[in-house]
Formats: structure tokens, C-alpha cells, sequence
């Protein structure tokens, strides 16, 4: 519960960051750590609220005034136990969760919430520094066999859940490496990609076997992991972009935002970039989509050396403060400035795309209007915006579904995502599970790493009949 008293005394504080100017001439992580003595501060402010609505928040369940009490305690090496018992890997949510928990803080009700995941991503750090993290020795083997297929955080936390379980598991990934969008997807300066190679590490010495370059439906044959494992589980993620299907939409200059994000994270650790270069230094930029994948791009156009950069979005401006009254414990729908926005961008609201404008097979803009609140367009509002490059950040639909999912046969739902509940995991096929955005839709890493955790324990249930693994 951290000091008695602490939400009185101690103002929420969260980590500096190094100033836009400079930020932007490089890849690195710029976040600038709170001291020992102001995280205890923090992790006092925690204030034994008597019902901790932040659980509930916390998609993993995380037990947040545990540990908010033992780094307050200086008692570092127990929230670090305390932190791994809920989370798999907390140096990836401790980096880039949007925080529900803190949402759902109950300080936050008529102050500012307690900086969990400041305190998270500390205490993780902590762990790795002092060598506390190791590869967790492992039960009696089983002899039983599980194929995880999608090397993201659902797949990198079933395989880790199930290999301590004493399974011999192999995590199958179609790309050179693991990490799915932690790795091609969210860019350095949010996620350094050492932060993945870590906790690999560990996984692959607790016993888990990787193969990497192995795409399941295209080079390794679905029947083959039905034939050749007790159980499958897919966590292949949600693939397949939204497109938007305009007038000019084949033009050169428009493309997804994957398509630019991975570029830029193959670049940074030497990987061979698929395809034309998609650069944005000295272009126009415009981004479609106002939502984390958008803001991404701005980041990296804004490192390429962009001249200008606009983001468009077809939701109307939110809020600038929520109504507590009305959303607590819940996200709150608000407006949302990232790190990124601040380094620079144009960002504009209730905006449609009529289509793109195009000279000689380029683009060279975009004809836009003002929508109202049920997406209609508002007659006269018509406007154009220049661009050189434009990236499509509207999300995606749904899994591929050519090779892994239709060669398994699966059932999808209405969605178009792998039909499996939140109970058993488990497919149109006996021995197959689904967990994280494969199976929810598009969703948050906290989500996948809470389906993978969850989706292990339905397996071990599968495979043995009853489980030791937690229930998330
Ligand atoms: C640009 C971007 C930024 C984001 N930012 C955030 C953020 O800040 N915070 C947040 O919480 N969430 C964020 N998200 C969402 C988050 O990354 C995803 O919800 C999460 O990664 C889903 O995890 P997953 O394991 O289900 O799937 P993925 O991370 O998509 O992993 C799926 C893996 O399966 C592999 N795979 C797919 N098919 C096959 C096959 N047939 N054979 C072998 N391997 C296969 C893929 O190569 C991939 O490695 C972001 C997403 C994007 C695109
Ligand atoms: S995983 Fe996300 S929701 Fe859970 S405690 Fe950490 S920051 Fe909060």
C-alpha cells in the first residue's frame, strides 16, 4: 500500500524525456529514469485504497499495490518476484502499455493517478541489472510436444508459460527473428530490440527451440505440426491491413504503414530491407489513421528528415480532460498526445479521404472534407492537402488467412479472426488454440501476453488434465 499518507505529500512525477530537438537525430530509447529515492516516493503515493480497481485495469491482473509497497520498502528483489508472478514481460509493458491500471487508479478519482508503469518498468530493469532475472529451472519433463506458430508477445509468452510447464515446445516464426510487431512493428525509440533479445535468451535456456524463417502454410506445412505435436497453438497475430480503397490508391508514394515501420526497424539492426527504399526525408508526409501505429510513423518520418508531417484522423477531436465521473475505472476517451506528436505534426480531426491526387504515377495529394459525427460529409468542406508520401495507419481486419488459418480448416468468426473462447483457447480443432490478436482482433501487447499466459495454462489442462500454471 506504500505510505499512509504518501498521496498527500508526494505529486506525481513521471520520467523526463530528452528534448524533441535532439531525439529525433537518432533510433535509442530517450526516456530519462526517475531516481531510487523518487520511485520509493512514487510507490508511496499508492494508498492502500482498500479495493485496488487498478487490478482490474491491469489486463494481466498485475499486483500493482504489492509492489508499489516493496519499492517504497526498498524490498527490490521481491517486487521483482511479484511483478513475474502476473507478467511474462514487463519490460515490454512496462514501455509501451497505454496503462488501463493508471486509468483505473483510485487516486485518480481526485488526483493523479500513481505512476505504475513508471514503477514496473523500474522494477524490471532492476531485476535484469542485478541478475535476479535467470532462466527459471524447470519442471520433470513430460514428454508431451506443443508447436507455437507467431514468435509476438502472445506466442513468445505461451511458448516461455508452457516450456516451464516441462512441454518441449518449438516456437515457429516466419521472420528472421522473434518478437513479431514489438520487433517490425513499434520502432526503436519505443522499444529497444535488445529488450527482445533478452528475454529470448532466457526462454530459449529454459528449454523453448526457436525457428526462425519457418512461415507455416508457405514453408513448413500445417498438416505437418498436426502430425508431429500433441498440441498447436497459433498466435500469428492480426495481419491483414485496412485498406482504403480511393480513387488514385495505386499511385506510387501511398503506402501501409507496416510496410514503412518495418523498413525502418530492419535498417536499425542491419536486416536486408524487402523492396523499394520507402523514405521520408524532405516529403510531405501525411498519415492516415490517429492511433499508435500512426504515431509511429510520425516518429519516424520526423527521423528521416521529413518536411513537414500531418496526421489525419476520421474521429472527431476528443476531449482534452475526460469526465472522471463518467469513466472511471475506465479508458477514458480523451486526447492522447504522444512523444511523437510532440516532435512535430499537424494533427487534424473528423477528415475523410475522398481520394488521392497523382502527377506522372505519383502522389502528389490528397483531396480531403470534414465528416460529422456519424462520418457523414459536410457539404463545402472539401479541402486538399499536399503529400509525397502517404502511410495507411487504419489498423487491420483481420489474421491471414491464406496458408495457416484456411490450411488448418479453422472457423473463423464474424470478425474473421480464429474461433476459439477465453476459457478453453481451443479451435474448431481439437488440438489447436488460438490466443492474442489472431483470435481478439487488434488489440494491446498487455492483451497478448495475457492470451498466451492463458492459452498455455487450457493446453497443459489439454495435455495433462489439470495445470500448476496460474490463471493468468
Ligand atoms: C505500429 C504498431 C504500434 C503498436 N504500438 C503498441 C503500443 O504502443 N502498445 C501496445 O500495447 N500495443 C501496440 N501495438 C499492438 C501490439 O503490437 C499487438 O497487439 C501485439 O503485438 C499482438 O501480439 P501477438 O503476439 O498476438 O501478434 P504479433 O505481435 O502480430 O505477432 C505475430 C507473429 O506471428 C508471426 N506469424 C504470423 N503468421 C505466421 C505463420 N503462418 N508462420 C509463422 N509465423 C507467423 C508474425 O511474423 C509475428 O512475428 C502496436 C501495433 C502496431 C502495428
Ligand atoms: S501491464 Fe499495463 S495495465 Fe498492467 S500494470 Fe503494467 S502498465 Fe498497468
Amino acid at each position: 500500500m506504500g505510505k499512509p499518507t504518501g498521496f498527500k505529500e508526494f505529486a506525481r512525477q513521471t520520467p523526463g524525456y530528452e528534448p524533441p530537438e535532439e531525439r529525433v537525430r537518432h533510433y535509442r530509447e530517450f526516456t530519462r529514469p526517475l531516481s531510487d529515492g523518487e520511485l520509493a516516493n512514487q510507490g508511496a503515493r499508492c494508498m492502500d485504497c482498500g479495493i485496488p480497481f487498478c487490478h482490474q485495469g491491469c489486463p494481466v491482473n498485475n499486483i500493482i499495490p504489492d509492489w508499489n509497497d516493496l519499492v517504497y520498502r526498498n524490498r527490490w528483489k521481491e517486487a521483482v518476484e511479484v511483478l513475474h508472478s502476473t507478467n511474462n514481460f514487463p519490460e515490454f509493458t512496462g514501455r509501451i502499455c497505454p496503462a488501463p491500471c493508471e486509468a483505473a487508479c483510485t487516486l485518480n478519482i481526485t488526483d493523479e493517478a500513481v505512476t505504475i508503469k513508471t514503477i514496473e518498468h523500474a522494477i524490471v530493469e532492476r531485476g535484469w541489472a542485478e541478475g535476479w532475472i535467470r532462466p527459471e529451472t524447470h519442471k520433470p519433463r513430460t514428454g508431451k510436444t506443443v508447436a507455437v506458430v507467431g514468435g509476438g508477445p502472445a506466442g513468445m509468452a505461451a511458448a516461455q508459460q508452457l516450456a516451464r510447464a516441462g512441454h518441449s515446445v518449438v516456437l515457429f516464426e516466419k521472420n528472421a527473428k522473434v518478437g513479431g510487431l514489438l520487433r517490425y512493428g513499434i520502432p526503436d525509440f519505443k522499444l529497444d530490440k535488445a529488450v527482445i533479445d533478452r528475454r529470448l535468451a532466457q526462454m530459449t535456456a529454459e528449454g523453448v527451440e526457436v525457428r526462425v524463417n519457418a512461415h507455416v502454410g508457405v514453408t513448413v506445412s500445417p498438416r505437418e505440426l498436426l502430425d508431429g505435436f500433441d498440441a498447436v497453438v497459433l498466435t500469428g497475430g492480426s495481419e491483414k491491413p485496412r485498406d482504403l480503397p480511393v480513387p488514385g490508391r495505386d499511385l506510387a508514394g501511398v503506402h501501409f504503414a507496416m510496410d514503412f515501420l518495418t523498413q525502418q526497424n530492419r535498417r536499425n539492426c542491419g536486416e536486408a530491407v524487402a523492396g523499394a527504399d520507402i523514405l521520408a526525408a524532405g516529403k510531405k508526409v501525411v498519415v492516415i489513421g490517429g492511433g499508435d501505429t500512426g504515431a509511429d510513423c510520425v516518429g519516424t518520418s520526423n527521423r528521416h528528415g521529413a518536411a513537414s508531417v500531418t496526421q489525419i484522423e476520421i474521429m472527431p477531436r476528443p476531449p482534452e480532460k475526460e469526465d472522471k465521473a463518467l469513466s472511471w475505472p475506465l479508458w477514458p476517451n480523451r486526447l492522447r498526445t504522444s512523444s511523437s506528436h510532440d516532435e512535430g505534426c499537424d494533427r487534424r480531426w473528423s477528415v475523410s479521404t475522398g481520394a488521392f491526387r497523382g502527377e506522372n504515377g505519383r502522389v502528389v495529394g490528397l483531396d480531403c472534407f470534414q465528416v460529422d459525427a456519424r462520418f457523414q460529409k459536410i457539404p463545402g468542406s472539401d479541402f486538399t492537402l499536399d503529400a509525397d508520401l502517404v502511410l495507411l495507419a487504419m489498423g487491420f481486419v483481420h489474421p491471414v488467412h491464406e496458408g495457416l488459418v484456411d490450411g488448418l480448416g479453422l472457423e473463423k468468426d464474424q470478425r474473421g479472426n480464429v474461433r476459439a473462447d477465453t476459457e478453453s483457447y481451443v479451435t474448431s480443432n481439437p488440438k489447436v488454440f488460438a490466443a492474442g490478436d489472431i483470435r481478439r482482433g487488434q488489440s494491446l501487447v498487455v492483451w497478448a501476453i495475457r492470451e498466451g499466459r492463458q492459452a498455455a495454462r487450457a493446453v497443459d489442462v489439454f495435455l495433462m488434465g489439470d495445470s500448476d500454471l496460474p490463471m493468468c
